[in-house]
């Protein structure tokens, strides 16, 4: 007898690194269990097709390139949602429809991230089983879900000047005020792109979470009673399949070798991820407070991510010489590999979700500078609720750079810290062994995409 065709899971994914690399190693994580994969990408921040030579690449124009250098001067990240959930429709539905016409019994469904809401409506147009990619947390839906971005648009405009500045935000008591004044500078546009976002899980066939159930147990538990679709809880993606074939920058491998010869748990590992920019003020306070501290660090600065500069112009003066081989700098790095190296220390960031759960995954302490969107939600659940880490409470200054880097290397509060998190690098190995909770979730997703 003929073994059964493989079915195909076409895959779409939002065209930035920190949703590429979950996409894709779901990707691979599904074509192991038997599944071929088609990815229909937009142009901007295209993958690399020759990274995957087993999965099928067809680009859309979506136009994005008209608006992306915009993103260092304009903060409103919903302008750039909205603007791709638009540009997309029109070449997605095309693409989607044409793969149909050709072999629509050979196409299980669709997997789209969550942010990428209008293919709901092409999905059901098109009568394809549509499942929802969460590439963030769940506690963030879930407080994104309880902020109110639509009532009372001033609490989210609070300065260090108002009086209510570090106070516990009444919807979400995790977050204070501070926090969610960072998540978005536009609550209305914030409040209408969350709203489609929910509403279109919501309606989906299901949705994939890059999270494992011992780690939100609690959040699980409401997404359970308010989500009627089935969850699925299989991460942390990465522990499958690494990010280094799906980087978009080329990863700077030179530096393991340098970490060879750092004594154990010595180095400063900085990162604020792909999208992140800075100033050049605290780009120099990032500088002087990493110098001062008197440990191995190494700092990734990617190209264009101070504001003004191209690179490293803006550095204090002698600062390399000052730095000698103490300090490395990168563009980009291998991250899980610097996570996982025994050198490394602690690693301060901005709490994009792949990084914090890289980091939960290797067992190293945070120092959290979250930035933007979800990344205050992340950092607050690291600091305040699992005690993974310390919060670098107001932004880039170098007095309060080196005390936070002392407090999680020096002080007993870091081995605390540090024990805590490796218990919870012990629960993400044992979700992931054959019976665990991911491995069971896997086996769902399979079983359940099998059954379409
Ligand atoms: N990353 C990397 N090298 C670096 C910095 C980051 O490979 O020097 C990877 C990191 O491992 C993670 C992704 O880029 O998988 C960043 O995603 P995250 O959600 O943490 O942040 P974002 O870039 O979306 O803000």
């Amino acid at each position: 007898m003929d073994a059964p065709q493989r079915k195909t899971i076409v895959l779409f994914p939002l065209p930035f690194q920190g949703h590429i690399n979950p996409m894709l190693q779901l990707a691979n994580i599904l074509h192991t269990h038997g599944f071929k994969i088609t990815v229909i990408h937009a142009q901007y921040n295209s993958p690399n097709p020759s990274n995957h030579p087993h999965f099928t690449f067809i680009p859309i124009d979506e136009g994005f390139s008209k608006i992306a250098d915009q993103a260092a001067t304009n903060r409103d990240g919903t302008y750039f949602m909205r603007y791709l959930n638009e540009s997309c429709v029109d070449p997605f539905r095309d693409c989607l429809a044409k793969l149909l016409l050709d072999d629509r019994e050979m196409i299980a469904c669709v997997i789209s991230d969550v942010a990428f809401y209008f293919t709901q409506t092409v999905a059901d147009e098109l009568k394809l089983p549509r499942l929802a990619l969460r590439t963030g947390s769940m506690g963030c839906v879930l407080a994104y879900d309880a902020l109110p971005f639509h009532s009372n648009k001033t609490c989210f405009c609070l300065t260090k000047e108002d009086s209510d500045y570090e106070v516990s935000v009444p919807e979400y008591p995790l977050l204070k005020f501070k926090d969610i004044a960072k998540i978005s500078i536009n609550p209305q546009g914030m409040g209408d792109f969350a709203t489609n976002m929910f509403n279109q899980m919501k309606a989906s066939s299901g949705i994939i979470w890059n999270t494992f159930k011992e780690l939100e147990e609690s959040a699980l538990e409401t997404i359970s009673q308010d989500y009627p679709t089935p969850s699925f809880t299989l991460g942390p993606f990465h522990k499958y399949f690494p990010a280094s074939s799906t980087s978009l920058i080329e990863q700077d491998r030179t530096i393991i070798s340098w970490l060879d010869k750092q004594p154990p748990k010595s180095v400063v590992y900085a990162s604020f991820g792909s999208v992140a920019h800075i100033t050049e003020l605290e780009f120099q306070e990032v500088a002087h407070g990493l110098a001062n501290v008197g440990l191995p660090f190494l700092w990734v600065v990617r190209p264009g991510m101070v504001i003004g500069s191209d690179w490293l112009e803006s550095l204090p003066e002698n600062f390399e010489e000052r730095m000698g081989d103490r300090g490395r700098i990168v563009k980009w790095s291998p991250q899980q590999e610097v996570l996982a190296h025994p050198a490394t220390g602690c690693f301060w960031t901005h709490n994009g979700w792949n990084s914090t759960l890289e980091s939960i995954c290797e067992g190293v302490p945070m120092i959290c500078s979250p930035c933007f969107a979800d990344q205050p939600v992340n950092a607050r659940y690291v600091s305040d609720f699992w005690k993974i880490g310390v919060f670098l409470e107001d932004g880039f200054e170098r007095m309060g750079i080196e005390m936070m880097i002392k407090r999680v290397m020096m002080d007993k509060e870091g081995d605390e810290i540090r024990e805590r998190i490796s218990c919870l690098k012990d629960k993400v190995n044992l979700s992931l062994d054959e019976g665990g909770s991911s491995f069971q979730s896997l086996n769902n997703l399979v079983d359940y995409i099998s059954s379409f």
